[in-house]
């Protein structure tokens, strides 16, 4: 008997899965179409064992079941450049599934200050309601095309993947805000978290320095937003290089972490 990582009770606690098992099982057979040696990305399916049965089971399937269904309508794409998309979704049940994918992933492998900053929305990954302190925003990214040898080949760079991981965000209010990136394949979301409860101009001045800091801020999904339509003007596109670049930052942001805190498997390769 242990406490349980949501509703906090000495309980037996169970395997949760960091991403919903279903969207595994449905991006890993979309992952055998592509050519793996140009998305270097290996997925491991990582569990952590700090949630009750009835929190896994009763309570956080339920998100498990609407994130699979939002994959299968609009989730699944990996655009190219020149596509436009929209995203139709229950803005709450995405927010809750979101939080509960980055939480799950802190527990595993972040620093103890973003996994504290996660704690207090336990309650509203359960059961939704009042949540304060964290912003949703999209960024819809489309492939790129590749240059090999020199030549601008007529081949797809794939926006193919499922990410979590901490952005090294360290601009205005860094000690203070921390983003976090759930990427699933062209639909960046991001996840702006006060680590505790800041006063409107702080957000502001923060989300000033965020918009101009070194990633493309997307666009925010507040409370109210059901439906976005991405024009082609509106999508991003990302070179090959760019990506990596981005996803170097990120990996000696989690080394640096890992090194700092508990470690204990990662979320991506
Ligand atoms: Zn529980």
């Amino acid at each position: 008997m242990k406490q349980c990582a949501y509703c906090s009770e000495d309980r037996k606690l169970t395997k949760e899965h960091i991403w919903p098992s279903s969207i595994i099982k449905k991006y890993e057979s979309k992952l055998a179409s592509y050519n793996k040696k140009l998305d270097s990305f290996v997925y491991s399916d990582p569990v952590i064992k700090d949630v009750c049965e009835e929190c896994n089971n009763v309570l956080l399937s339920p998100l498990d079941a609407y994130l699979s269904s939002l994959y299968d309508e609009h989730l699944h794409q990996s655009l190219n450049p020149g596509d436009s998309t929209e995203l139709s979704f229950d803005r709450e049940m995405l927010l809750r599934a979101l939080l509960k994918i980055s939480f799950n992933s802190a527990r595993a492998s972040a620093a103890e200050d973003i996994m504290a900053a996660h704690r207090r929305f336990a309650p509203y990954i359960l059961r939704g309601g009042y949540s304060f302190g964290v912003q949703l925003r999209l960024l819809v990214v489309t492939s790129s095309k590749i240059i090999a040898d020199g030549e601008l080949q007529e081949k797809h760079f794939p926006v193919s993947q499922l990410r979590c991981a901490d952005i090294p965000y360290d601009g205005p209010l860094s000690h203070r805000f921390i983003v976090r990136l759930i990427a699933i394949n062209s639909f960046w979301f991001y996840l702006l978290i006060s680590k505790k409860r800041e006063p409107e101009d702080k957000w502001r001045k923060f989300l000033t320095g965020f918009k101009t800091w070194k990633i493309q801020p997307g666009i925010p999904l507040g409370p109210g937003v059901n439906k976005v339509e991405i024009p082609v003007n509106q999508t991003t596109y990302m070179t090959p290089q760019l990506m990596e670049t981005m996803w170097e930052a990120i990996r000696r942001a989690q080394q640096v972490a890992q090194a700092d805190g508990p470690a204990s498997g990662g979320t991506a390769a």
